[in-house]
């Protein structure tokens, strides 16, 4: 048994039910999990270890629930820049096809690296494509040593060009080897235990690049084992007009029509739809991954993020694949919803009632969204918030810094509006994974230096 107390917090943010705030906030853990939270003087004055976290503003770890860490090795790609999703996809996909087991090892490292030093603890990667030999287990053992609590998506593609689908056809894999490979994966790692540091999600990469059959037979094998499902649905309007020509339906009839709506099923980006699209959300308690930087950086458009926090729809923030981001920073993406959020609000205010002003979406309701919300949509109750019983998975960051002077009297909303640099702590289940603003799994220069020498080879 160790203890670890955290003390003297400028403001401990904790997001439980009530949503209490401390000022000179303390927490106390215990192996790993948190046993209670309060005020300094409430909470025992010692523990096995104790960390002064004075002039810090502590709060839940941020969840990201959309990725593909293997992007970092594409980032700024000159021919992708100026792209929507399709023609940005078929620049990309021969790239990515030229990708080693130590491309993925590596690009992983990174992106973790990232999204640890940005506030993030929990994250999901999606990876599609398995060119030369490489395998999920490439991401799970470079995720392992950075330290986070990883969502590993088993994704796919089978439907080739020769098909009818997007991708060239020496990116995609039979389904055969496909489900094997899946059920390889989840038996040999998916633990769903409290606590747990590795969960195994099935994830076909879109009504685009598989076949109906693998939607179909996905859900069977994941419900089969109890893990989810999650794709990209709805992105842009090339994919809505795609599900109709090729398969009859829009994109969540398309997935209702495969049995793929239900609680066991989050969707990233969820721009394009109706609002019967968001009341079968709803109904069927399917969560979404909302990707501000990505819509905006391909120009996909404005998920309803309003509507669906209004629905109850459980909804998370996911810095998407670092091509089309091109970052992974988790804070500055709570940023990106918040701005995002209150553009649109400004948008339809401005042409629904001349003057009259929308209510905005505030700084506490997106950080809600990147941890309680983060969350649901992974189906995790033992993460999102700090109170006692859930894993001890908390971010700290200064407040003595240039871009927080002056923000004294709401330091949680400065963090999202003021400019977001990195965190100066991030513990992982009670262990330190960023201390004193240092990644304390990695060496960075290191993997700054292996990162280029493999994007560089990918390009040649
Ligand atoms: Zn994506």
């Amino acid at each position: 048994m160790t203890t670890l107390l955290i003390k003297n917090a400028l403001l401990l943010a904790t997001m439980d039910e009530e949503r209490h705030e401390y000022s000179d906030g303390a927490m106390l853990i215990r192996d790993g999990f948190i046993e209670r939270t309060g005020f300094t003087k409430d909470l025992p004055e010692t523990a096995d270890e104790v960390l002064d976290l004075s002039g810090h503003v502590v709060l839940p770890g941020l969840i990201n629930t959309h990725h593909h860490f293997y992007q970092t090795l594409t980032r700024a790609v000159p021919g992708a820049q100026n792209s929507n999703l399709f023609n940005w996809l078929k620049t990309l996909y021969p790239i990515w096809g030229r990708m080693t087991p130590e491309d993925v090892f590596i690009s992983t490292q990174t992106a973790m690296a990232e999204l640890a030093l940005s506030g993030c603890t929990t994250a999901s990667d999606h990876l599609y494509l398995f060119p030369n030999g490489s395998r999920l287990d490439d991401e799970i053992e470079g995720a392992r040593q950075i330290g986070l609590r990883f969502h590993a998506s088993r994704g796919s593609m089978s439907l080739g060009e020769s098909k009818g689908g997007l991708p060239p056809d020496s990116v995609v894999d039979s389904e055969e080897n496909i489900l094997s490979d899946c059920i390889r994966v989840i038996e040999k790692y998916h633990d769903p235990k409290a606590g747990s540091m590795l969960q195994i999600v099935l994830a076909p990469c879109s009504p685009f690049s598989v076949s109906t059959e693998l939607m179909r037979d996905s859900a069977k094998l994941a419900r089969h084992y109890g893990v989810h499902l999650h794709t990209h649905l709805a992105e842009t309007e090339d994919e809505e007009e795609f599900c109709l020509r090729k398969f009859g339906y829009k994109p969540v009839d398309y997935m209702e029509s495969v049995d793929w709506l239900g609680p066991d099923v989050w969707f990233a980006h969820s721009v394009h739809v109706r609002h019967e699209d968001i009341r079968k959300f709803q109904h069927f308690g399917c969560g979404v991954a909302h990707c501000p930087s990505s819509n905006m950086r391909l120009g996909s458009g404005f998920a309803p993020l309003v509507e669906y926090l209004q629905e109850g729809i459980h909804v998370g923030l996911g810095v998407d694949g670092s091509a089309s981001n091109d970052s992974s920073h988790m804070l500055g993406e709570v940023r990106q919803a918040l701005l995002m959020a209150r553009l649109r609000a400004g948008l339809q205010g401005a042409s629904l009632s001349g003057e009259k002003s929308p209510k905005l979406i505030t700084a506490r309701e997106v950080l809600e969204i990147a941890t309680r919300g983060g969350a649901a949509v992974l189906g995790r109750k033992d993460i999102g918030a700090l109170e006692s019983g859930k894993c001890a998975d908390f971010i700290a960051i200064d407040m003595n810094k240039l871009q927080y002077t002056g923000s004294f009297q709401d330091p949680l909303s400065a963090l999202i509006f003021c400019n977001p640099g990195w965190v100066d702590y991030n513990f992982v289940q009670g262990k330190p994974v960023v201390f004193r603003g240092e990644l304390r799994t990695a060496n960075i220069p290191d993997l700054v230096n292996q990162h280029n020498k493999a994007a560089a080879r990918l390009v040649q």
